[in-house]
């Protein structure tokens, strides 16, 4: 019996990966649940899952969500703050690491300090501190597993061999595929005055409103290249992204020999999360099965760098290295909120993050210590941008 704790159980895929474990009760318990603000649908999680505990962002938070649950006669030990996130990270076999944004970082590092099973779903965190966590995973023997359904199907479509031995396995690229989002198609001159809630209705995937706007900007492309790099070792040159607006396939492994081997399926969170949860062995994720007849046409573009400018502004900061993807990583979360609350356009994303990489300098990212100075001096710089932008 594996212990599993989410978090962000309330999120998107914290979700999804309910619905995945409820499924299987012979194989999994779920230790923890954690969730920042939204206290009514983390109580009914608990009611549902009994978890030996429940995490959440404040101490108000804590005692209601408390009350809620004695009402009900639930025995669960209710805290808040990021020492208890960290805990229970520490505690479980499992961690399934989904919250968002940087929020997410020192809790899935405690993860890995206890060399824990991660099942990576919080992107940015690794874009942050990428070389510092694949350390600290290797040196705390934690096992590593990417949810991402790019990274996931690079995964599954590697050798076992690769881990051990890159260059013996004749890989030559991989290939993560992107739907495009939502504006793939629209005319650039008018993605100024588009609205956060156009900007969240993603063609293929039901998501998170910050990975939804990420992925109208293509950002979300661009942070999954810095991660694609820190997870299977790949050079900015060995990462190519392929627009595939179907999202059928996942995303592939291009070999020296000319094979091309990919991960198809319907775009469904559960089935890379089912994935990680179960792996090596394989088990039934509530997703149905492919039916390729049904498919009119896959198809396949190359993506625009003028229409998306963030990409290209993560390709520059995987290049740069150091702690420039921690700059590129803390100006967008700033910018996105700030797009989410009406305060600046949607072109004014890849300003403020453009200006922020612009106008400040990285350093090495030696220390986790650096990673976070960077990280907040470019949420001030990118405060004082969207600041004098706002509308
Ligand atoms: P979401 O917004 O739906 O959920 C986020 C979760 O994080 C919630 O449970 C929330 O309570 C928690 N949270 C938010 N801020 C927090 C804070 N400051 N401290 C502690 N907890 C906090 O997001 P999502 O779509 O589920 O995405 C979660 C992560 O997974 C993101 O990093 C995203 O990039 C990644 N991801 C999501 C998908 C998807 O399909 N949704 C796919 C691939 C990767
Ligand atoms: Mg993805």
């Amino acid at each position: 019996m594996q212990q599993v704790t989410i978090l962000g159980a309330t999120g998107s895929i914290g979700i999804s990966t309910l619905d995945v474990l409820a499924r299987h009760p012979e194989r999994y318990r779920v230790y923890a649940l954690t969730a920042h603000s939204k206290v009514d649908e983390l109580a009914a999680q608990c009611v549902q899952f009994r978890p030996a505990r429940a995490v959440v962002g404040s101490a108000e938070a804590a005692a209601r969500l408390s009350a809620m649950l004695r009402e009900r006669d639930l025995r669960c030990d209710v805290s808040y703050g990021e020492a208890a996130l960290c805990e229970v990270a520490a505690e479980a076999d499992t961690v399934m690491a989904a919250i968002v944004g940087a929020a997410g970082l020192a809790p899935t590092l405690a993860a890995a300090r206890a060399g824990r099973k991660i099942l990576l779903a919080n992107k940015e965190a690794l874009v942050l501190s990428g070389q510092l966590f694949m350390d600290l995973v290797e040196r705390h023997g934690a096992v590593l597993l990417p949810i991402d359904s790019e990274h996931n199907a690079i995964f599954q479509s590697l050798p076992m061999s690769y881990q051990r031995a890159p260059a013996a396995s004749g890989v030559a690229k991989v290939v993560l595929t992107a739907s495009g989002g939502p504006f793939l198609k629209r005319a650039v001159d008018t993605l100024e005055t588009v609205t956060p809630d156009e900007a969240c209705k993603h063609p293929n995937w039901s998501m998170g409103r910050k990975i939804s706007v990420d992925s109208a900007t293509m950002m979300n492309k661009g942070l999954e290249v810095i991660e694609a790099h820190w997870l299977f070792g790949a050079t900015a040159d060995q990462i190519e992204v392929v627009i595939h607006p179907q999202s059928v396939i996942h995303s592939m492994v291009s070999y020296v020999d000319g094979s091309v081997l990919a991960q198809l399926g319907n775009p469904d969170m559960r089935t890379p999360i089912a994935h990680a949860l179960a792996y090596p062995e394989r088990i039934d994720s509530g997703v149905a099965q492919l039916d390729l007849t049904s498919m009119a046409a896959l198809q396949f573009e190359k993506p625009d760098f003028q229409r998306f400018p963030c990409l290209a502004l993560a390709f520059d900061a995987l290049r740069a290295g150091g702690t420039a993807p921690s700059l590129l990583n803390a100006a967008n979360e700033v910018a996105v909120e700030a797009f989410l609350a009406r305060r600046i356009g949607f072109r004014d994303i890849d300003r403020v993050v453009g200006r922020v990489m612009e106008e400040n300098d990285h350093g090495a990212a030696s220390s986790i210590e650096a990673v976070l100075a960077q990280d907040a001096l470019a949420r001030a710089a990118a405060t004082n941008i969207v600041g004098s932008l706002a509308r």
